[in-house]
């Protein structure tokens, strides 16, 4: 069950350990805007590279490519971003707030759940869906109406009519303002993919079904931009689309949604946190589409997609470059002879890199309190974050600043800081130096003591279980590499 009350100090405590701060703070921030500190920094990284050997190294049939963020400017009139990349929203005129139409709705029926009126609360959820579905802006305006649903800044219920906002920046390029094109920075990477997808298929001799995977910046005019990373302007995504032959999407959908369940459960993610979760309203390009959601601490929310998008993609980047974008099928023969020429079908998986970020450290995150021996209490706060993906594998302790022992510590440091991420810290009480390695997410310290110097053991303490056990300092780099690769 998600715990709210444990949002707000998740944030504190990603700024006070050095993971997420809001962008430009020194000026008061920028709405939806997040910079990643050194801990963030890393450990989006160490997701990242996870997710990238995951989908190249591990799979023969796929490759991965780095587009550009900026794409001609026709990309998006066929991949129809221009026309319907856009949420309704309404307004309200005392408080001049916008909100998404189906976030304003959600919202309430949350709202009706916390005040155990969960039968409306379904029903207005069914009511949404429905309406959305079908387009019905009166409908949904009639629907927030009826139920008197109020701003929550002017607690009035005194709305505009619903409009369509598209969510696409755009920018010029040029450096003369008569000459200067309107360009739009990507609200996806997958686009990126489709208008490579010759290049590739032909210098890496790609027969189908293979694969694009790709990694990268992507912007969204976000109107309800909320709850930390979860919503972002300028986020990360990775995706994957998948080529295969039209027929077969069906099959590679269904292969690549347990896939990627899977794949989440491999870095630690509790099998149920997640959950599937069927799109009622397919968007213009897909004939089936579903969310992996995961138990966010404000509730289950999308964490990636899994679409099958047809030949939508391809088929329109043709005929409006009017360059052919056909796979000629060697391998596929009706009568004996070769099918030939068509356009592949696509099955893409997307997933936000941030959000990732925030499903890992909400897991990981823990306010721990016990008993002592003596009767007194103690606490800490740590982040079990999956050694495999923590930001530093391994703090290297000194027990004193003297008698050697820092040496002993640093010749450690060098041995294994070409392996792993190591972090040397000699000052402050150990327990105090324990307990900031766990506010970190740091699995393992090592400790070095004047018994050390004698028979050359040092202590290994774990993040998880706080236990100790003394091993032999000329083991600790493989005792570490082994316990990281588990
Ligand atoms: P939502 O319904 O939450 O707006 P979406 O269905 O528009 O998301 P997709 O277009 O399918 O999202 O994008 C794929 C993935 O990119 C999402 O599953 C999510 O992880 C991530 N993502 C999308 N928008 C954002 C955003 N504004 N901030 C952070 N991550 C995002």
């Amino acid at each position: 069950m998600a715990d709210a009350n444990i949002f707000p100090a998740l944030i504190a405590h990603c700024k006070e350990y050095g993971y997420i701060f809001q962008s430009s703070e020194i000026y008061d921030g920028l709405s939806a805007v997040y910079d990643y500190g050194q801990n963030g920094a890393q450990l989006k990284k160490n997701i990242r590279d996870y997710w990238w050997k995951s989908m190249t190294q591990m799979h023969e049939n796929i490759v991965g490519i780095d587009a550009a963020i900026f794409m001609h400017p026709t990309t998006w009139k066929a991949s129809g971003h221009i026309d319907s990349f856009s949420d309704p929203m309404i307004d309200n005129k005392d408080s001049n707030k916008r909100y998404r139409v189906d976030h304003l709705i959600e919202n309430y029926s949350d709202e009706l759940r916390a005040m155990s009126r969960e039968e409306e609360a379904e029903a207005l959820i069914a009511s949404m869906e429905r309406l959305i579905s079908g387009d019905d802006f009166e409908g949904l305006k009639n629907l927030i109406d009826s139920n008197k649903i109020k701003c929550s800044v002017s607690k009035t219920c005194n709305w505009t009519e619903i409009r369509q906002f598209n969510l696409m920046f755009s920018t010029e390029m040029g450096s003369v303002a008569e000459e200067a094109n309107t360009i739009y920075l990507r609200p996806e990477t997958a686009q990126g993919i489709f208008v490579n997808f010759l290049n590739v298929q032909k210098t890496g001799r790609m027969k189908i079904p293979f694969g694009i995977a790709q990694t990268g910046k992507a912007f969204r005019n976000e109107i309800v931009a909320r709850q930390f990373i979860f919503r972002m302007r300028e986020f990360e995504q990775m995706e994957m689309q998948f080529f295969v032959r039209p027929g077969t999407q069906m099959e590679w959908y269904n292969f690549w949604k347990a896939e990627r369940l899977k794949w989440h459960q491999s870095i630690g993610i509790p099998a149920q946190k997640l959950k599937f979760h069927d799109h009622v309203k397919l968007a213009h390009y897909a004939d089936a589409a579903v969310d992996i959601e995961f138990d966010f601490p404000f509730g289950w929310k999308e964490l990636e997609g899994i679409h099958s998008r047809t030949d939508y993609d391809l088929s329109r980047h043709q005929e409006f470059s009017k360059k052919k974008l056909q796979y000629f099928d060697n391998d596929l023969k009706e009568d004996g002879k070769p099918y030939g020429n068509y356009i592949p079908y696509v099955v893409e998986t997307s997933v936000g890199l941030d959000r990732l970020v925030l499903t890992i450290l909400s897991n990981a995150y823990e306010e721990q309190k016990w008993n002592k021996e003596d009767g007194t209490e103690d606490s800490r706060v740590v982040l079990k974050i999956p050694a495999k993906l923590a930001p530093t594998k391994l703090a290297i302790l000194p027990l004193l600043k003297k008698d050697g022992l820092p040496e002993i510590a640093r010749q450690l440091m060098n041995d294994c800081k070409s392996s792993f991420q190591c972090f040397y810290e000699e000052k402050d009480a150990i327990g105090k130096r324990y307990r900031r390695m766990d506010a970190i997410g740091t699995p393992f310290c090592i400790t070095i003591d004047h018994q050390t110097k004698e028979d050359s053991m040092v202590t290994l303490r774990d993040r998880d279980t706080m236990t100790q056990e003394r091993i032999a300092l000329s083991n600790v780099k493989e005792i570490i590499k082994g316990k990281i690769e588990q």
